[in-house]
């Protein structure tokens, strides 16, 4: 992690000194043409593998077209990927944005719209551990101080409950918020599956107190977990999901999705965005979404996963310091007694990119297209990997 000292760019990330200057599906190159294996998809947004052709060539086309109009006028593959969300869900409206954390604004601002016109409490609650965004509301959303500390005085109307804690839940019939918002499989937070009863029980409450479920989809949409959303695998229907990461392959754009009846709190003059779904963007997207129903890759990505799951199970036995294998679909979180950036440091210098989550969990992205010889790949580098951080003292390597 060197710090470029001639940097204009202001020291918000912990960057690696790899300077990346092409893709090509699972694989990355640098300035100097060496060839890394990625498992990260740029966190997530690389779904279909680095410069897919199909949404290539759409962008391409789109580029000799038009590149922007206001939302003021009607754009037709805003319209279209819209119809494609929807016909894909159980949603009937989307506003579209540029970035998650807007489309968590989106969802926020909805459901206190929706609280406000049916004189309800605006509060909102979500979950500890989780990640909504940076902005103000979403970082208020937020359930992690260290994100938080130095921003206060927060937005007001946000308090947080345990996730996976069944007790806890029954805080929700007293506090009476207007909304819940949680992942299904909490990303940043260190690769947390919800577990299904808990999901259960939680719906049933927020039925009967007629509490609005968001669902941040952010990081688990567009196929990351091996169907096109992550709700699909809990047996219900959120009243909101918000999407980012994925929706573009790469390019920006965000969407809020809505059933009928809560998005209809929504008139013109209520949100809005200059850049939201504009004709570039929603071009990326309607070809990306067109091929993750149309082709067979959510099936492929499903196959892939279980292959590399199991195959981890297996490290698990020989490598103590796994403590833990888990995830959906192709997000999977190794969870580590030590220190997770000591591997991926290592992993970086074998030409291999994966990611940590939370303090003690290492993640890996691959693409949803991603094949049985690139997983062969990594494991050869990732088991010499983790041969390398055993012998190393304690397994704690800090450089
Ligand atoms: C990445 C992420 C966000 C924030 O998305 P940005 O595009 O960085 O604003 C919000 N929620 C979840 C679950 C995420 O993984």
């Amino acid at each position: 992690m060197v710090m470029l000292q001639t940097s204009h760019i202001m020291n918000t990330y912990q960057r690696y000194s790899l300077n990346l200057v092409k893709g090509k599906g699972a694989y990355v190159w640098d300035d100097k043409g060496e060839k890394y294996l990625d498992f990260t998809s740029g966190i997530a947004v690389c779904n279909l593998g680095h410069v897919p052709e199909g949404v290539k060539k759409a962008v391409q086309e789109q580029l000799e077209q038009l590149w922007h109009c206001s939302n003021l006028f009607l754009i037709q593959s805003q319209e279209k990927l819209a119809m494609k969300l929807c016909e894909n869900s159980c949603f009937d409206e989307v506003f579209f944005c540029n970035s998650g954390a807007e489309a968590n604004e989106a969802a926020i601002k909805l459901a206190r719209k929706y609280a406000f016109d049916h004189n309800k409490l605006p509060h909102i609650v979500s979950f500890k551990q989780s990640f909504h965004g940076r902005t103000m509301a979403t970082l208020s959303a937020t359930g992690q101080e260290k994100i938080q500390k130095g921003f206060h005085p927060l937005v007001s109307g946000f308090s947080y409950l345990n996730y996976n804690d069944y007790v806890n839940l029954n805080k929700l019939i007293d506090m009476k918020p207007c909304a819940v918002i949680l992942e299904l499989v909490q990303g940043e937070g260190g690769v947390i599956p919800a577990k299904q009863e808990w999901i259960e029980k939680l719906t049933s409450i927020c039925k009967k107190e007629e509490i609005l479920i968001i669902v941040d989809e952010v990081q688990t949409g567009m196929g990351r977990t091996g169907k096109l959303f992550a709700y699909e695998y809990y047996n219900f229907e959120p009243d909101m999901v918000t999407l980012a990461k994925g929706l573009g392959s790469g390019f920006p754009i965000g969407a809020m999705l809505a059933k009928k009846e809560v998005a209809q709190h929504f008139t013109p003059g209520t949100h809005g965005s200059t850049f939201g779904g504009n004709p570039l963007a929603a071009t990326a997207g309607l070809e990306t979404v067109k091929e993750l129903v149309g082709t067979n890759v959510l099936h492929s990505a499903q196959e892939m996963s279980f292959i590399l799951k199991s195959k981890l199970e297996q490290l698990k036995e020989n490598f103590t310091f796994i403590k833990d294998v888990r995830g959906l679909g192709l997000m999977i979180g190794i969870e580590i007694d030590g220190d997770p950036s000591g591997i991926v440091q290592l992993a970086l210098e074998e030409k291999l990119l994966i990611l940590t989550a939370g303090n003690n969990t290492i993640r890996l992205l691959p693409p949803l297209t991603i094949t049985e010889n690139e997983i062969e790949r990594f494991f050869e580098v990732f088991q010499h990997v983790l041969n390398q951080y055993k012998d190393t003292d304690s397994g704690i390597i800090r450089r």
